[in-house]
């Protein structure tokens, strides 16, 4: 099966690979372990995709996708990242301002690089943790593209929407999982949208990051596993149970 990387972490030093060891079986945390104070608010490139037909190059049927339910936000941690159409004209690396790029103005994705996150921003709390700061997103534009929205199918071509859920999913946090058929698995193959779903890996990852069971979360509230009264009590936004047993997710 011919298969083409998805991204790279590229690293503030220059265009370094995450490596993922063959011993690892699960989700993996970027390093040193970070998080979003508030769920960053994406500007999609409104130019959108050459390579995607659809009308608006592929723009709402990624921000539709990166913000679904069934990717980040429905990883049981409330919502994780926001995002919506606008220029990213002003595509400026660290600048706090999270962008998704249609293009590549820092020739940092090429060959068989899909896309890729810019991982490198982020800065330590006053209690030791560390919080992202950014996170763009650029994109290969040479490579064959194509969106769940295009008439004419998929022939050869990459999913824009599972593509954009993976490189996401650096942006809140987590690195390469080598669980085949997770979203964070570091390749895919043409016609394969399976990423823009995530799996129990992913969800794993998230939770772990911002569920607050883990610490080092944005989240102020009420950890998995704590006795609560209402959802809103939890940082999972979810409490459940028997009255009076009932404790977060
Ligand atoms: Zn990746």
């Amino acid at each position: 099966m011919s298969q083409t990387r998805v991204s790279r972490n590229i690293l503030l030093a220059g265009a370094l690979l995450l490596i993922v060891t063959a011993s690892l079986s699960a989700y993996v945390l970027l390093s040193p372990r970070r998080t979003w104070d508030d769920p960053p608010d994406y500007v999609v490139d409104n130019r959108g995709l050459a390579g995607v037909t659809a009308a608006d190059g592929g723009v709402n049927t990624v921000i539709a996708a990166i913000t679904s339910n069934a990717a980040w936000n429905g990883a049981g941690t409330g919502t994780r990242l926001t995002a919506h159409a606008g220029s990213v004209a002003a595509f400026t690396l660290g600048d706090g301002i999270p962008m998704l790029n249609f293009t590549d103005p820092q020739h940092a994705c090429n060959g068989t690089c899909l896309a890729a996150t810019f991982t490198g921003f982020y800065s330590q709390r006053a209690d030791g943790t560390t919080r992202i700061d950014d996170a763009d997103i650029v994109t290969n534009a040479s490579q064959p593209w194509v969106s769940t929205n295009e008439p004419d199918g998929c022939s050869g071509e990459y999913y824009i929407e599972g593509v954009m859920v993976h490189e996401t999913g650096h942006g809140i946090g987590l690195g390469h999982s080598n669980v085949a058929g997770s979203t964070m698995y570091p390749s895919v193959s043409a016609c394969n949208n399976g990423p823009a779903t995530t799996e129990a890996d992913d969800e794993a990852g998230v939770q772990d990051l911002y569920g607050g069971g883990g610490g080092g979360g944005g989240c102020t509230l009420l950890p998995k596993g704590a006795q609560c009264t209402s959802s809103g009590q939890c940082c999972s936004n979810k409490c459940t149970g028997k009255p009076g047993q009932r404790t977060c997710k």
